[in-house]
């Protein structure tokens, strides 16, 4: 696979750019970018990871049919490794769901709104990267999913 060295800020940049328009509608984003370490990383699967997390944050908050708020932030740790958090105040995952959200074809939308595929090929993509996907949901609030990724020549 083609990695390289890329700084996450400048991917998140990009990939917001390209899914605003189906964002705007729906929520405000708030962003927050600390200055950040370089990653090695594949771009585009990267890119992809956070199209996913952003979508997943629009459509939980169109379940509320409220005007909602999406908050992207970015962060270095001194442990050597960069996150990006994405979280949402839509409609939140109960219990149950939170157990089985990261399975392949597990969804809660109809046929045409998910496939129940992004974070379970969102989840291997961070793997595959020596990262990590993790989730932190509480219903009828919202949740905040947090992509962490190992920063290069760090450890
Ligand atoms: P899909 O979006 O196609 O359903 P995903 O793998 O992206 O598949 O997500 C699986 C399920 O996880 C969703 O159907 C939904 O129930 C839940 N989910 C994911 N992200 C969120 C979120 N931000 N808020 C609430 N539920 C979520
Ligand atoms: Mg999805």
């Amino acid at each position: 696979d083609k990695k390289q060295l890329f700084d996450l800020n400048n991917c998140v940049k990009t990939t917001l750019a390209l899914v605003n328009n189906k964002l705007k509608y729906v929520c405000d984003v708030d962003i927050n970018y600390e200055e950040l370490p370089r990653v090695m990383m594949n771009v585009g699967k990267i890119s992809q990871v956070i199209t996913n997390l952003l979508i997943n944050g629009a459509q939980a908050i169109e379940e509320t049919g409220r005007r909602g708020k999406l908050k992207v932030r970015t962060k270095a740790n001194s442990n050597g490794t960069v996150e990006l958090i994405v979280s949402d105040n839509g409609c939140g995952i109960s219990d149950e769901n939170l157990q089985k959200i990261f399975n392949p074809f597990f969804t809660t939308k109809d046929e045409d709104t998910g496939t129940g595929l992004g974070l379970s090929i969102s989840y291997d993509i961070a793997t595959e990267h020596d990262g990590m996907l993790s989730v932190e949901s509480e219903l009828y609030t919202g949740t905040e999913f947090t992509l962490t990724l190992p920063v290069y020549g760090a450890a």
